[in-house]
């Protein structure tokens, strides 16, 4: 990709209303648009990122046997009155409206309903049993507070998985392969050494829930780390019964604020019994199905990867998730030995498929290597004066600032 072809331009400044660091240094960097309070438009660089994020799950939620399905946003409120999630006293975050031919509906705000709906249609026997489904899809909640940029927004990606096992047992051995590779997900875009299995409330047919946090100045939660364990349990159930339970000890525990990246719970029969999911068991009898669901926000992820990442000088995007993997900067101007050198090294990345952005462009070199540095690509290699001189270019890593010199081959190799 040339930088000249590029229609999104980085800015000076960032909304003046914009107060989280991930939104400003994400529009400053022409990845995303700001519409409104919480609500973001992904440009081509942002849209990049989410599709690594959104593949890296998708990747994870295979392997784990998951099959991959998209549901409508468009909510039924009689299915939702049947669990009793429709009335807002019950959740107050739907975005409702209605239809010209009369009748309410709703955005969804997850999507437990209307997939146990779906698999009424699929499962009535033990032989159709485990099923595990999953979606990328664009949730709506009505969110109050939008201080955290696209770590909440109103509408958002999310990715959720929900299981359907036989009985507790066979629903225990998968929630636990899901815990596994969610920390598979967070290792491999970047935040695995910052994230905390964390017990916290909202368990339905266990006592707790997981959530996975990710500890950042940034975050809106608090949660008490045990290092040695590795585990964290959220203020909102941390009490003494609750350590007791869990054998933890307040003594060994940290207090630091943490961001929520996923969350996983295991939901017995809540939405099985009231939606009429059941199965006919080996012997016969009618049995409700076990769920659980599994939620990660690759947009939340997306913003987390800057809160703990980024730098004074801009974004820094691990390797997996980043736009491009090298920045291909010229110091070039109208077609000198410079450009042409550049242009040609362009070509043979570009050939073998290396992810690469070229700035091609007749800037000045502060200019440029500010600009580099706020878009956060991983690898930026410089052709100037000496790379025509000795045929070496420099390669600057830009979360480290290593510098390496590099020949043509090398790079190409
Ligand atoms: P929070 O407590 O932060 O409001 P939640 O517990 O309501 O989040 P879940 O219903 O558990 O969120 O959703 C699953 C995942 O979706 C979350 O772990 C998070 O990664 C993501 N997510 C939730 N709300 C938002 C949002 N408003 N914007 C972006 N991502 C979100
Ligand atoms: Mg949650």
């Amino acid at each position: 990709m040339r930088q000249s072809k590029l229609f999104t331009k980085t800015r000076r400044e960032a909304p003046s209303d914009e107060v989280a660091k991930n939104a400003q240094l994400l529009v400053r960097a022409g990845y995303i648009h700001k519409e409104m309070s919480g609500v973001y438009s992904y440009l081509p660089l942002g849209l990049r990122v989410l599709n690594n994020i959104v593949q890296i799950i998708r990747e994870e939620m295979n392997a784990i046997g998951g099959q991959e399905l998209i549901m409508t946003a468009l909510q039924d409120k009689e299915l939702w009155s049947r669990t009793d999630r429709w009335d807002d006293e019950k959740v107050d975050n739907w975005f409702k409206t209605s239809f010209k031919s009369g009748g309410e509906t709703g955005l969804a705000i997850t999507h437990e309903e209307p997939l146990t709906r779906i698999m009424t249609e699929h499962i009535s026997s033990y032989r159709d049993l485990p099923v595990y489904a999953y979606q990328f899809q664009n949730k709506f909640r009505n969110e109050l507070r939008a201080k955290s940029g696209i770590m909440r927004g109103k509408e958002f990606l999310m990715k959720d998985l929900y299981s359907f096992s036989k009985d507790e047992a066979e629903h225990k051995a998968f929630y636990d392969k899901a815990r596994e590779a969610y920390m598979r997900v967070f290792s491999r875009v970047g935040i695995g050494a910052q994230t905390y299995v964390t017990f916290a409330s909202g368990g339905i047919f266990s006592e707790f829930s997981e959530e996975f946090q990710t500890v950042s100045e940034a975050g809106e939660d608090t949660i008490y780390i045990d290092e040695g364990k590795r585990i964290a349990v959220n203020k909102e159930v941390c009490t003494d019964e609750t350590l007791a339970k869990l054998g933890l000890e307040r003594n060994n525990l940290v207090e630091k604020k943490a961001i929520e990246a996923g969350n996983i719970f295991s939901l017995g029969t809540r939405f099985s019994e009231p939606l009429g999911l059941s199965y006919k068991d080996e012997a016969g009898a009618e049995k409700s199905v076990v769920m659980g669901s599994y939620g990660i926000g690759p947009t939340r992820l997306m913003g987390i990867i800057v809160e703990i990442l980024a730098d004074e000088k801009g974004l820094v995007w691990p390797e997996g998730v980043a736009p491009f993997v090298y920045h291909l900067v010229s110091l070039g101007h109208d077609g000198d030995e410079i450009s042409k050198t550049a242009d040609a090294l362009y070509t043979d990345l570009a050939q073998k498929g290396i992810s690469v952005l070229y700035d091609d462009r007749d800037l000045r070199a502060g200019e440029k290597f500010a600009e580099s540095d706020l878009l956060g690509i991983p690898h930026r290699i410089v052709v100037g004066k000496d790379a025509v001189a000795t045929g070496e270019f420099e390669v600057v890593n830009r979360a480290t600032g290593a510098v390496e010199k590099m020949p043509h081959a090398k790079l190409v190799g």
